[in-house]
């Protein structure tokens, strides 16, 4: 039976951060990392593409929070503690130097999240944290006040667990017989499957502010939607995804889209629409698009469903087809049939009941010296560093915890 001051299971980027983090202040304390896998840090390894996004460059806890569909409220205590400047000062000062992007997403200078597994490995190195591979746990039970935890092979005894061992269907049934409820896992991040004849065959074109929502619902999101071979994707479409993640499983992804790409009300579209007819009475409708944002090829598009010959003039176009056309640009109505993953990120909604938990320490109100940190719990976000910077908090709050108790 190996015994250590902490264990912490699970040996990804919230296992790294909270061990280490709890070593740093604290060295007297005996910390081991149980992982079930042959690697540890696999997701930050495939993570942004192979560059790791680590943060978001946001710097105000209130705006941060509005980034997670679910934790929200939670982690707004949380992120006065610990948040995206914090975790851009920690990496520097352990090496790794960061940019951030033009769209505010913060990556390693070096382009590769290889840059933060050799931090993290050789922190945990040169502080002695003993990191166990093909140890996954089985088994958590409490014996008066020390948490046995058991493997296939061995057993182990600390003070105190923490566990970091992400969507991990096991862990959650585990948690369960320690009567912590576990919110049902459904998929966030995905894109819509769509089969329209104004999206068929334009995969590439993207439009720049366009309002997105799921009709019959108060889901809604702006942004830039680009256009997919299966449907609908880009940053309004994520962010409508991870936001409706629980209705949109319940809808079996049988849903209806609404979408506006032009971001304004049908009126002025129109206007736009009938100036054009007179400003540019002798011009063909198909010569260029009158909206900035909508590319040649998708006015075609538009003009062609409506069943409009672009080789008309402006002027010899009747006031109705206008007016169909603005309420297309303005209104379109999509069925959506499924989804798709995006970019394979993909990210789990569900997790330990947050109620459950209390945020000043991340620690079980159930059963004291027990931690979650990261995906474990019920808390995702869109799409941009914050599921990382999740884990990061979580992992720093524990820290203090246990470090300083
Ligand atoms: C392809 C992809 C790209 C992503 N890119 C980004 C990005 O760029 N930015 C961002 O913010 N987020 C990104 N995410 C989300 C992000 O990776 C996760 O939110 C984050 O990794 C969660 O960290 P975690 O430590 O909680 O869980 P994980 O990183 O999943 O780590 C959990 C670990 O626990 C281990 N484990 C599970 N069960 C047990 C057990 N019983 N015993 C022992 N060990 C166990 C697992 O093997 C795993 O190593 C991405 C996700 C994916 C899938």
């Amino acid at each position: 039976m190996k015994q250590y001051d902490v264990i912490i299971v699970g040996g990804g980027a919230a296992g790294f951060f909270t061990a280490i983090n709890i070593k740093e202040k604290n060295e007297s304390l005996s910390v081991a990392i149980l992982e079930k896998g042959k690697e540890v840090l696999q997701k930050v390894k495939i993570s942004g593409g192979g560059r790791c996004n680590v943060t978001h460059a946001c710097f105000e806890p209130k705006e941060l929070t509005e980034f997670y569909p679910r934790g929200k409220r939670e982690l707004l205590g949380p992120f006065h503690q610990f948040m995206t400047g914090d975790t851009m000062e920690w990496f520097e000062n352990h090496g790794v130097p960061l940019k951030i992007e033009a769209d505010n997403r913060i990556f390693p200078q070096s382009n590769s999240s290889q840059s933060i597994i050799d931090c993290f490995l050789n922190a945990t190195h040169q502080l002695g944290i003993e990191v166990l591979k093909n140890t996954g746990v089985t088994a958590i039970d409490k014996i008066e006040d020390v948490w046995k935890v058991s493997t296939k092979e061995s057993e182990f005894e600390c003070n105190k667990l923490v566990i970091t061992a992400g969507s991990s269907k096991q862990m959650w049934k585990l948690l369960a017989s320690l009567e912590h409820n576990v919110v049902e896992p459904v998929p966030s991040l995905f894109t819509f499957n769509i089969k329209d004849p104004l999206l068929q065959d334009l995969p590439g074109v993207s439009v720049q502010n366009v309002e997105v929502s799921i009709k019959d619902t108060k889901l809604t999101s702006t942004g830039p939607l680009l256009i997919t071979h299966w449907g609908t994707s880009g940053p309004a479409v994520l962010k409508l995804s991870a936001f409706g993640a629980i209705l949109l499983a319940e809808k079996d992804y049988q849903y209806q889209v609404k979408v506006n790409w032009l971001n304004c009300n049908g009126q002025h579209a129109l206007d736009v629409l009938f100036q054009m007819k007179k400003k540019q009475a002798k011009s063909i409708i198909e010569k260029y698009s009158p909206f900035e944002t909508i590319s040649k090829r998708l006015w075609h598009r538009f003009l062609e469903v409506c069943a409009i010959n672009g080789q008309t003039k402006w002027a010899d176009i009747s006031n109705k087809k206008l007016e169909a056309l603005a309420e297309k640009l303005t209104n379109t109505v999509f069925h959506a049939q499924g989804k798709s993953t995006f970019k394979d990120e993909f990210v789990t909604a569900g997790g330990v009941k947050l109620k459950e938990v209390n945020f000043k320490r991340f620690e079980s109100k159930l059963h004291p010296n027990l931690f979650f940190a990261g995906e474990i719990l019920n808390i995702d976000a869109v799409t941009g560093g914050f599921n990382f910077q999740n884990a990061w908090t979580g992992g720093w709050v524990i820290s203090e915890t246990i470090a300083y108790s």
